[in-house]
């Protein structure tokens, strides 16, 4: 049996609903209708690195390691990219290798460096692009660049307030180039590898709607209705790709997944929480605020010399609008969520906050102000959870100084931002006009194809996605997968096995102990709740 995964980047339902897919989307419309859908909760934070890194190992973030774009590093006080280096545990492609299958992975984030595996991959998002090391195998990368000189991640995106009809054009178009470059490019790899599992990323859903939310919208989109037939032209070009790749197939043979890392919706509000912080007397602004040309100048600046090599390009928290050396606390990086560092002496270079009791009672402070902090425009709570990365992560032993001191985790739709305010304001509501979205939690899920129920779906968890694709290709899954098998989906009873060691499969740090009485003790607990072990 094959397996085709094609990943719909931010895709919704409340985008792909019954109206688009009935009237211009035959393909996965026809899917949705033989198969099982619904909901899939992404995971937190809801971003796409993390999202799809747990989607391919079949392990939350807190087991992975990657929560977002970046990592810091309390000791040189730096942020770097987070990369496939950062995963903790193979991805399925490795582990489905070594069990002897032929894999391939199109555009999939979060996949450069390319690992080693039986068969193709071709990395997506997260990578530097076409010109980096971005296949494996490495000399795979001129085959396909000679049948696709224009292939990339995504399509460029000119970004405007407001789009004229030629602008939007453009834009879906470009757009539409991308999707039919995922095609291409699955067809190359569908020449050279008789593959078992193969899966293709479309980025450009996500793309589409966070520069157009909107128009995309099932409650908002027929107020533009000229955008709207554009922007659904662009999904009648995506469902023909989808046909294309099912004709890959044979869908009586196969079994096909269509899934998103996460949903969207619409922007609400943008928070400056070092704002905050200002205001509460533990961060200090640098105070003048660099003008818009400054602002500009500074940016070329700082793309030049990262083209020198001297200098990453990624904004460090000493560049930031305040001063960090001065300062208890800030929000130095965001992922979705905020992540607030505290300024401990002798973790960071700069530090000034004793270990102890000094630094207990500022968690505390800090940990009720942002808990309590309210939206004057609402009435609202800002944040959902305020927690360490321990509480809000679900961390038990990993080095949770990555990932900040507190983590805020603001309400749906309010997107976090790092830099100073203008005007001594920490909260921007998002103008009524604007067509921004954002990302939240509910994403979708479809199985169809052989051996799959035609009903209507529970809504279940993005972890659970790889251990399902590995029941149902009847492999063994590893032991260390957080995700279960939804065994309501097939047909008939899948039989679940677990691998009874660790299957050789490097990744950044193999030195995970096996199974521990209580991850036995788990698993048993997940295979009991299914039915197949009493
Ligand atoms: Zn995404």
């Amino acid at each position: 049996m094959k397996v085709l995964i094609i990943g719909l980047d931010g895709a919704t339902w409340n985008v792909l609903d019954d109206s688009l897919l009935g009237q211009h989307m035959p393909n996965l419309n026809k899917l949705k209708s033989s198969g099982t859908s619904g909901v899939l909760h992404s995971t937190e934070p809801p971003i796409t690195a993390a999202s799809w890194t747990t989607c391919i190992t079949g392990c939350h973030p807190h087991t992975h390691g990657i929560i977002g774009w970046h990592e810091y590093s309390c000791s040189e006080d730096r942020l770097r990219i987070s990369t496939s280096d950062s995963c903790k545990v193979p991805n399925i492609w490795q582990e489905l290798s070594k069990q002897g299958l032929k894999v391939a992975s199109i555009n999939v984030p979060w996949t450069f460096p390319c690992k080693e595996v039986n068969g193709i991959m071709i990395a997506g998002y997260g990578c530097p692009g076409p010109e980096s090391q971005f296949t494996y195998p490495v000399d795979f990368k001129d085959e396909l660049l000679k049948r696709i000189p224009d292939y990339d991640i995504v399509a460029k995106w000119d970004k405007s307030k407001t789009y004229s009809p030629d602008e939007l054009d453009a834009n879906m178009t470009r757009v539409e180039r991308s999707f039919q470059q995922r095609v291409e490019a699955a067809k190359l790899v569908s020449e050279k590898l008789n593959w078992d599992v193969m899966m293709i990323q479309f980025h450009d859903t996500d793309l589409i709607e966070h520069h157009i939310w909107p128009y995309l919208d099932k409650t908002t989109r027929d107020q533009y209705p000229q955008q709207r037939d554009r922007v659904f032209e662009s999904y009648e070009r995506l469902d023909e790709a989808v046909g294309e790749l099912l004709d890959l197939i044979s869908t009586k043979e196969s079994m096909v997944v269509v899934v998103s890392d996460h949903g969207l919706c619409r922007k609400v509000a943008r928070v400056k929480p070092n704002v905050m912080l200002c205001q509460w007397g533990y961060l200090e602004s640098k105070g003048k605020l660099r003008t818009t040309i400054q602002r500009r100048l500074r940016r070329s600046f700082d793309s030049s010399r990262s083209k020198d090599g001297k200098k990453s390009g990624i904004k460090q928290p000493k560049e930031y609008d305040f001063k960090w050396p001065d300062s208890k606390a800030m929000v130095i990086d965001t992922a979705v969520n905020g992540h607030l560092f505290i300024n401990v002496k002798d973790r960071q270079p700069d530090g000034i906050v004793e270990p102890g009791t000094e630094y207990d009672k500022l968690l505390e402070e800090l940990r009720e102000r942002f808990g309590n902090a309210v939206n004057p425009h609402t009435g609202e709570l800002i944040f959902s959870k305020v927690g360490t990365p321990a509480e809000i992560y679900d961390f038990s032993d990993t080095d949770t100084t990555m990932f900040g001191d507190l983590v805020l985790v603001p309400q749906p739709g309010i997107e976090l931002v790092l830099s100073d305010s203008k005007d001594g304001e920490y909260i921007e509501m998002t103008r009524s006009d604007s067509l921004m979205g954002a990302h939240c939690y509910e994403g979708i899920y479809l199985f169809s194809g052989r051996d799959i129920k035609n009903s209507i779906g529970e809504q279940t968890h993005i972890v659970n996605i790889a251990p399902t694709i590995y029941a149902a290709l009847g492999v063994e899954l590893p032991m260390y997968m957080d995700g279960s098998v939804l065994g309501t989906l097939f047909e008939k009873e899948v039989p679940v096995s677990y691998q009874k060691s660790r299957i050789d499969v490097s990744c950044r740090s193999d030195d995970r102990q096996v199974l521990s009485t209580e991850e036995e003790a788990e698993i048993t607990k997940r295979l009991s709740a299914l039915g197949y072990v009493e």
